[in-house]
């Protein structure tokens, strides 16, 4: 019954198997969660929600949640013209709050990295593709506001389509506003670190994610203002292999390190305790919360996982 369902191109969210974006590998999707959503096979790093990546990177029991409570408004009155025929932004925000359970599409707090408090901003895709609108300006400039009133680094990681449409200008004066409240920490002294995950685009790139002190990204993101087949039909040129992905940011100069996502925790306790003088000893030390699932995930998915997709691969 399964079989039909696996010529989709995209992921199926109920589905017991996921297909890979970038080699095709048909992944079992338990497997695929323990290993915090990468592919097994060719180690392509899909978009992680936001509560998967607190969960993976704070220490346990140490996060709290601040201005969960904020709602975006419909200013404009805009009606979106989808494919599902006209939606009005309002009710589209009704929606998506449904079906995510979160308020927008950023979830904001402190917590602790390998003992060491910080404020941390995780931006989450799956709500209206991640765009930053009202709600996500003024939570990152809250957040900013109380790292710098705490002096507690502010770490944030970017996952985004870019800025949200439906509220025009609004969004896009949160550019202005997020780069103005990091500008604040920089002045006092206070460190910010950017974690652009896959897919960090538009006005995100544009503004917050590219202007902290520290520019992380994960292996193979998409970072860039524009997305590749927009410039490359502007332009009318081929672009360059590995075009706007992390590898080929880091050789430009743009990013300053690629982490994977299996080595991120340790890699900010480290940078953090660097950055504030921290405990440096316990933030080297790696702690089992985070090693123990991806080590047992990854030799769980090397050994049968492959066996698994070449007889699927076959048979479809
Ligand atoms: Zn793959």
């Amino acid at each position: 019954m399964a079989w039909t369902r696996f010529g989709k191109k995209k992921d199926m969210p109920g589905g017991l198997w996921i297909k890979c974006e970038s080699c095709g590998a048909m992944l079992f999707r338990k497997e695929f969660e323990q290993r915090h959503r990468v592919c097994g096979t060719c180690g392509y790093h899909f978009t992680l929600p936001a509560r998967e990546r607190i969960a993976l990177t704070i220490d346990p029991g140490t996060f709290e949640e601040k201005w969960a409570d904020l709602r975006a408004h419909d200013v404009l009155g805009f009606t979106d013209m989808g494919s599902r025929g006209a939606v009005p932004y309002g009710e589209k925000l009704q929606q998506t709050k449904q079906k995510t359970g979160e308020s927008d599409a950023i979830v904001t707090g402190t917590g602790k990295v390998k003992g060491i408090a910080a404020a941390i901003g995780v931006m989450n895709f799956q709500f209206l593709g991640g765009s930053m609108g009202m709600v996500v300006g003024e939570k990152i400039a809250l957040l900013c506001e109380h790292g710098l009133h705490n002096r507690l680094p502010v770490v944030l990681f970017a996952c985004s389509g870019g800025a949200r449409m439906h509220e025009g200008a609004v969004s896009l004066m949160q550019m202005a506003k997020t780069c103005g409240a990091l500008q604040r920490l920089n002045a006092a002294g206070v460190p910010t670190i950017s974690v652009m995950t896959h897919p960090t685009t538009g006005g995100v790139t544009a503004s917050f994610a590219s202007v902290c002190d520290l520019l992380l990204a994960e292996p193979g993101a998409l970072i860039g203002f524009a997305g590749p087949r927009v410039i490359a039909t502007t332009i009318k040129k081929e672009l360059p292999k590995g075009f706007q992905r992390s590898e080929f940011l880091l050789e430009k100069g743009q990013i300053d390190r690629i982490v994977p996502r299996s080595a991120l925790r340790d890699e900010l306790g480290r940078v953090l305790a660097y950055a504030t003088g921290g405990d440096a000893v316990a933030a080297f030390k790696p702690q089992p919360a985070a090693a123990e699932p991806v080590a047992v995930a990854a030799s769980d998915v090397a050994d049968d996982g492959k066996a698994k997709k070449k007889g699927k691969a076959k048979k479809a």
